[in-house]
């Protein structure tokens, strides 16, 4: 359960002026072109956008309908995500759409749609109301005119998403956790055993894998496990006064002591260990979620205040563990901000247009150009970063690793169990950590000693 975007009683969300001429504008819904999106739409001409926020042929906002201000922040953050943008206004998307989906495409058809009237900008703000229902309808948890948490929508909506475009030929529910000793080899495994039955355009931009190790700290040994990640939540540390982003990536990536006892394997008995996790391939598209909201038995609450984030040269280099294909070098293109309590709150976005290399801010229907001292703000919440350093946005498919974000040899990913360990060069940077409980504990991460 993440923040409310107001409180149970609120009827107008809060700490924004919102104003009240927004309900008398007139509503009238564009026309859509009669052909396909793939014969109007042409890259080259895709439009800048106006210089001021009143220029009617600016960006268009969305219309809250009850809060739904959590639904329209994620909504301007995936309409100005580019390579997304490409594939649903180019067509692309119809040819994807998975005959297993169990709502038969209709989260893609609705974006699409969406997308095509953010981009004609026939009026001064959309009405969602279509894509609202269907968002009102598909989920408890996010039915009519519930407050609800931005974060938790974009991850619902993602996996919506992912489910309506899912390529791959083969479905299933149930996928099998492959753990290992020879990180590189395991990796491969279980990339290559995701992508076999999850593979969309979601996937292709948004996921990475992280490497979970446990550590034995009584005979050293490990235990090594690859997760797969859409977005990555970060806690923001306590004990740092004015923390940037590097300072949340290293909370998040250093070796923690686990409270309870882990049972060893090799030692038989319950032991002290420690965790801890690296990157292992990082996404084309970098989705950051700054943990704000704290629950838990003795606190229930808001991390309010700056986490300094930088706009280009985010680099991720030092928090991976793997040879990746391009540099992880990252800049921002969008975020989701929460202003308020964590009971009585209100979101907004601010969107970098690719194509104008200017930032608007979107707070509902009402739409401003970003100021630059706002750049960088103390509301950030969601932060979306594109890799910089990528040519061209690649499909992933589960027999071609030559496609995948980190340098794999192409007999590991194919035939992984005929492999032997010998074959398998275990990749890692770790050395430059220098984080001192790393040092003591993980410094000696030995893969001999893995189980
Ligand atoms: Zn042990």
């Amino acid at each position: 359960m993440g923040s409310l975007c107001c409180g149970p009683n609120a009827v107008e969300p809060v700490g924004r002026s919102i104003s009240s001429s927004r309900t008398k504008e007139s509503q009238k819904s564009p026309s859509l072109p009669q052909e396909s999106p793939k014969k109007w739409w042409n890259k080259e001409k895709r439009p800048k956008y106006g210089k001021t926020a009143n220029n009617p042929v600016g960006p268009p906002g969305l219309q809250n309908l009850g809060n739904t201000c959590f639904i329209n922040a994620v909504l301007q953050c995936i309409f100005n995500t580019q390579p997304l943008q490409e594939y649903f206004l180019g067509g692309i998307y119809q040819n994807d759409i998975s005959q297993n989906a169990s709502n038969q495409g209709e989260y893609a058809r609705a974006l699409a749609t969406l997308l095509t009237e953010h981009w004609l900008r026939a009026n001064k703000y959309i009405r969602p109301q279509e894509f609202v229902n269907l968002v009102w309808q598909s989920s408890i948890l996010f039915r009519k005119g519930l407050p609800q948490d931005a974060h938790e929508f974009l991850s619902f909506f993602l996996d919506k998403l992912h489910e309506d475009l899912n390529r791959a030929p083969k479905t299933s529910k149930k996928l099998a956790t492959i753990k290992g000793k020879r990180s590189e080899r395991y990796a491969a495994k279980s990339w290559r055993s995701y992508l076999e039955t999850n593979c969309s355009i979601i996937i292709d931009l948004f996921q990475g894998q992280l490497r979970s190790t446990l550590k034995c700290l009584n005979c050293k040994g490990a235990k090594v496990k690859f997760e797969n990640f859409l977005h990555l939540s970060l806690p923001i540390p306590s004990n740092i006064q004015n923390p940037c982003l590097d300072d949340c990536m290293r909370e998040f990536t250093k070796a923690e002591f686990l409270v309870d006892k882990w049972f060893c394997p090799k030692c038989q008995t319950p032991v002290s260990a420690a965790k801890k996790y690296d990157i292992w391939k990082a996404p084309p598209i970098l989705i950051i979620h700054l943990k704000r909201f704290i629950f838990n038995r003795d606190k229930r609450g808001k991390v309010e205040g700056l986490v300094n984030y930088p706009l280009e040269g985010f680099d991720l280099t030092k928090y991976t563990a793997s040879t990746q294909r391009e540099v992880p070098l990252y800049e921002a293109f969008a975020r989701i901000d929460h202003s308020g309590s964590l009971e009585n709150g209100h979101y907004s976005a601010a969107v970098k247009n690719k194509s104008a290399q200017e930032w608007y801010s979107y707070d509902d229907s009402l739409v401003d150009k970003l100021d630059e001292t706002d750049l960088v703000s103390p509301e950030a919440y969601v932060l979306f970063y594109q890799k910089t350093s990528i040519r061209e946005f690649k499909r992933q498919q589960f027999d071609l690793p030559e496609l995948w974000p980190h340098i794999v040899k192409a007999t590991l990913a194919r035939r992984p169990s005929e492999v032997s360990d010998q074959d398998v060069s275990f990749m890692s940077n770790d050395s430059h950590m220098s984080n001192e409980s790393y040092q003591n504990h993980f410094s000696d991460l030995s893969v001999k000693d893995s189980y």
